[in-house]
């Protein structure tokens, strides 16, 4: 049996063909959707899905997610005693998505069909077949995530068209030109941005939040788990608000509480920055495809995000036409790859050609920014953005910070952290300047990124005339097989936290994370709860249990509701 695969930023998912259609496969929970997030409990089994969600929070250490932006890369991420390369992680993520198929569809698996954004280079796509390997799927071929898109909508049966496939998740947006002739699917154009997906949204309503309760009347809210409570109620608020008028924003720490009510026209007063972001992707790529709106045949949505009412409007005015849309948006790409498999089984997968002539990552340097009185450093500049095609050059001015300085260090990354610590370092350059007041030495610094993956930075002084550069020999580093086996033998021995305890662990974990985001009564109270739970889990009283875990989801459900 061959499966698909969406192996997305922020959720993963799995789907069969059962001979009539694309069927999506629950997890252990009974969810469609898995997050992708995976980590190790406090055994040192793997956990995967929402569980590890859930600790993200309360085990930073032994928890990761957004992993896919590593793909390709040879960064590596420590979780308990070891560190892991993408390519692991997602084998991990991977490895239980095979396990719920198999579950769900009663019969081993040993093939997949994996999706991969249109724009993966080389090494990208070589890194999702090593960790399908990892995982001990048989990865014959991936799937453009645009190209399943359209599978899953039908167009491969159609006449030689247009279309255009608007994807917008939790992180990043997408968008792809494709074109279908003579039976072959091509990405025309493939633009995007990589910072603008829905929790970009939670974050500006969170901001709005708190400029209207007004920053001195709130704990601190750069609290990690304050900050990361009010995204979730962020992401909730959003959520409620594509159905109903209006919803509430709350927060309640230390026996307080705060509110503020949100209509549908508050949310899009708060977004419309963002929005107005997703426009020139859309105009780029129908420029890099020489193609003008109006000839395109379809729209299609894509992306839990687009399932705003907002953005559905937004879609529809920018293309003067309704998008497609009769099918859920998260699940599209997952049910697309499962029709190619199901057709590869048959030995008539459709067709498609490949563009990777794209810079993968994007490539700046380190920066100071400006926050309250002073100067912060470590934040990240970039110079090349991701998905730029080959070869392409391009600068930035950036000025000296002190008076009187006399260097300034120019470290260069590779990534798409906001922060270059989440970054992969390249290299420096250090600049002898001539001493002048802050901000008076001006600094040209241009990259160049060429089809071979060769990144030359170069900083030129307009003050003095001088010319400095450094050639980067930006190699991802694709595994080789002998890495592949050592990891995968590594792999192996990771034992995976058991199927039939994932809700029971679930919960603790819930508990446990809301026990770390209140204090006081509150804090009290889940405390309370989690020991009543923990005892009937010790009882080993299977009926004890079931009774203890609905007992313990009402009481919680009451705690949410009243703030
Ligand atoms: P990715 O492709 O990035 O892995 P998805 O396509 O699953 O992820 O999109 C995840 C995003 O979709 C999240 O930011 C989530 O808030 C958003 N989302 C899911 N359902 C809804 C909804 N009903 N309303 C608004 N946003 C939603
Ligand atoms: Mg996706």
């Amino acid at each position: 049996m061959i499966i698909g695969i969406d192996l997305g930023t922020t959720n993963s998912l799995v789907a069969a063909w059962d001979g009539e259609s694309a069927r999506l496969l629950p997890n252990a929970l009974g969810n469609l959707l898995t997050p992708s997030v995976v980590g190790l409990d406090d055994q040192g089994q793997l956990v995967v899905g929402d569980i590890a969600r859930e600790r993200l929070q309360t085990h930073p250490q032994l928890t990761t997610a957004l992993f896919k932006r590593d793909m390709g890369s040879a960064r590596e991420t420590r979780l308990g005693a070891r560190a892991y390369r993408a390519e692991e992680l997602s084998a991990m993520l991977l490895r239980s998505l095979k396990a719920d198929a198999e579950r769900a569809l009663g019969q081993p698996v040993t093939e997949a069909v994996i999706s991969v954004p249109a724009y993966f280079s080389d090494a990208q796509r070589k890194a999702t077949r090593i960790a399908g390997e990892l995982a001990g799927l048989k990865v014959d071929k991936l799937i453009n995530e645009p190209t399943a898109a359209a599978l899953a909508y039908g167009l491969h049966q159609r006449e030689e068209s247009t279309f255009l496939v608007f994807d917008l998740g939790g992180g990043t947006f997408d968008v792809s030109v494709l074109e279908l002739f003579e039976g072959v699917m091509e990405v025309r154009a493939s633009a995007g941005d990589n910072f603008l997906g829905g929790e970009d949204f939670d974050d500006a309503l969170v901001a709005h939040f708190v400029e209207r309760i007004g920053n001195r009347d709130l704990p601190d809210v750069t609290r990690p788990e304050l900050a990361q409570r009010l995204r979730r109620e962020a992401q909730r608020v959003r959520h409620a608000l594509g159905q109903a008028a209006s919803a509430r924003f709350t927060l309640a720490d230390d026996g307080r509480e705060w509110f503020l009510e949100l209509t549908q026209d508050d949310l899009a007063t708060v977004v419309k920055p963002l929005l107005d972001r997703l426009r020139a992707p859309i105009e780029r790529a129908l420029r890099d495809a020489r193609i003008k709106a109006a000839e395109l045949s379809e729209v299609l949505l894509v992306g839990g995000t687009t399932r705003m009412p907002l953005i559905r409007k937004l879609v529809a005015s920018l293309f003067g036409r309704i998008p497609a849309m009769q099918l859920n948006p998260d699940e599209v790409v997952a049910q697309g790859a499962a029709i190619q498999a199901a057709l590869k089984a048959r030995d008539a997968s459709l067709e498609e050609v490949v563009l990777t002539d794209v810079c993968p990552y994007t490539l700046g340097i380190e920066t100071s920014v400006q926050i309250g009185q002073g100067y912060q450093s470590g934040h990240y500049l970039p110079i090349i953005e991701r998905n730029s095609v080959v070869p392409v050059s391009r600068s930035r001015m950036v000025s000296t910070l002190s008076d009187g300085q006399e260097h300034v260090i120019v470290r260069i990354f590779q990534g798409e952290g906001r922060l270059v610590q989440h970054n992969i370092f390249l290299g420096e350059l250090d600049i002898p300047v001539p001493k002048r007041r802050a901000g008076e030495v001006d600094l040209d610094v241009r990259f160049t990124y060429d089809n071979n993956g060769l990144l030359e930075a170069q900083v030129y002084l307009p003050i003095n005339g001088e010319t400095r550069s450094l050639v980067i020999e930006n190699n991802p580093g694709v595994l080789d097989k002998t890495q592949i086996a050592e990891r995968l033998a590594a792999l192996q021995e990771l034992k995976v936290h058991p199927r039939d305890q994932q809700a029971n662990t679930l919960l603790l974990a819930r508990l446990e994370r809301l026990y770390q985001e209140h204090l006081g009564e509150r804090r009290a109270y889940i405390a309370q709860l989690a020991n009543y739970f923990q005892q009937a889990l010790e009882s080993q009283d299977e009926r004890e249990v079931r009774k203890a875990y609905s007992s313990v989801l009402e009481h919680l459900a009451q705690f949410e509701r009243e703030g």
